[in-house]
Order: C-alpha cells, then structure tokens, then sequence
C-alpha cells in the first residue's frame, strides 16, 4: 500500500471535518464529521446521524458524499473523517479515523478515484488512494467496472440539468 504525506490542502480538509464535528457533536447522535473535497477545491461536510436501530444509522461519509452530489459537484479527490470523543473518553481529542468497509464501496462506487486520509502512528495523517484500501471491491452486475460506472455518472449528469 502506497502512503503519501498530506497536502496543505488535506490538512485544511481535516480541520473543516474537525470544525464541524465541534459545531454537532452530539452525544448519541453525531461523533463522526467528514469532509469530501472535490476537483474544484469544493468542501462537503457531513455528520454520522445515529439511529435508534442501530443498521439504520448513516455514516457521515456517505451524508457528505449524498450533499456533495445533491450540489452537482463530481470529480471527487480526497475524504477525511473525524471522531468526536465521547464523554466517557476523558483527555480524548478528535482524531482521524478510517472510513469503514460499507463506505469504502459506496465512495468507490461514485469517487473511483478517491483519496483518504488515514491517521498515522504519529499522530499525523497520510494519504493513501482508496482502492488500496478495498482491493477487491464488489463489482456486481448493475456496473460492470468503476469506470463504465464514472462514465455513466458523467452521461447521467449531462442529461439533468436542475
Ligand atoms: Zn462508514
């Protein structure tokens, strides 16, 4: 697996992901910021939204990839997600974490490009591209490959026009 040091840009991603963790943490309901950059230098953020049936709950990955897409950006380079202590954690501090296995394919499924930041052993964060991180990604029969699926995200979005 390929690590790379972060960028000046991936660190202001973490720090976007950071602030908007501290703006909603909310104990039972949102521990989890994530901030997607795309092409352009966009930015979205999301947080987890936790359910009271647990397989109901949405990571904050995917709230930010659904608003990033909602706003027509594309062309998406880089995600970082971070986590809120809990109470419980006394002296904790927000940390990145990696993104789970369900979000590793979603983001794949719409980002085949993607970059994450991961946290490192000293504290510090490393890029690594996201395939790296789910070699063998599910490829079922509705797309066939990641890329036949980009270019019919790409014929999908020129045919919308909000
Ligand atoms: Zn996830």
């Amino acid at each position: 697996m390929a690590y790379t040091p972060p960028t000046p840009d991936d660190h202001d991603l973490v720090e976007a992901a950071t602030r908007a963790i501290e703006a909603r943490y909310k104990v039972g309901h949102h521990q989890i910021a994530a901030a997607l950059r795309g092409g352009d230098g966009t930015v979205s953020l999301g947080v987890h939204l936790e359910a009271s049936v647990g397989r109901a709950s949405i990571c904050a990955e995917a709230v930010a990839l659904g608003g990033a897409v909602t706003a027509g950006l594309s062309d998406f380079e880089t995600i970082v997600a971070v986590r809120h202590p809990a109470p419980t954690e006394a002296g904790g501090t927000i940390r990145v974490v990696p993104p789970c296995g369900l979000c590793r394919e979603l983001l794949l499924d719409y980002a085949p490009d993607l970059h994450a930041l991961l946290p490192a052993a000293d504290g510090q964060v490393v890029r690594v591209r996201l395939t790296d991180l789910l070699p063998e990604k599910y490829v079922g029969t509705k797309w066939r490959t990641l890329s036949a699926h980009r270019d019919a995200g790409r014929r999908a979005r020129d045919d919308v026009a909000l």
